[in-house]
């Protein structure tokens, strides 16, 4: 997907602050934070949206969620935290490469 920004920002193309990654995904900060931390957990696979995964996707999104509460905690996140998934543009999606947002280090407001 060489049109893709998140599969850019994964070759390393276009820089990004990144607070984790593994063989699977990475964890870097939002560029326009909606809250104290703002989080983008991307898989290193292109996907376009949750629409676009199937059974064969099941250990990575298995993965991916194990895996926010332990950046979470990492991040210092111990009130808790939130996590937002857009799908479509209807759904307010912008980057069509898969990723969870990770919010927290305030009191979010109602959702
Ligand atoms: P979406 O609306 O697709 O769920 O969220 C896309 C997110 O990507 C937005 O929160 C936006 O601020 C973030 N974003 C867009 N471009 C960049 C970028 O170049 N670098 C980083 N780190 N985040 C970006
Ligand atoms: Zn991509």
């Amino acid at each position: 997907m060489s049109d893709c920004l998140f599969c850019k920002i994964i070759a390393g193309e276009i820089p990004s602050d990144q607070v984790y990654q593994d063989e699977q995904v990475i964890v870097f900060k939002d560029i326009n934070p909606s809250a104290p931390v703002h989080l983008l957990v991307v898989p290193r696979l292109h996907i376009d949206s949750l629409n676009d995964m199937d059974d064969t996707h099941s250990e990575l999104i298995s993965h991916m969620m194990l895996l926010l509460p332990k950046i979470a905690k990492e991040q210092g996140l111990t009130g808790g935290f939130r996590t937002i998934l857009n799908t479509g543009t209807e759904g307010g999606q912008l980057v069509f490469h898969l990723h969870i947002h990770l919010l927290g280090g305030k009191q979010l407001p109602g959702f």
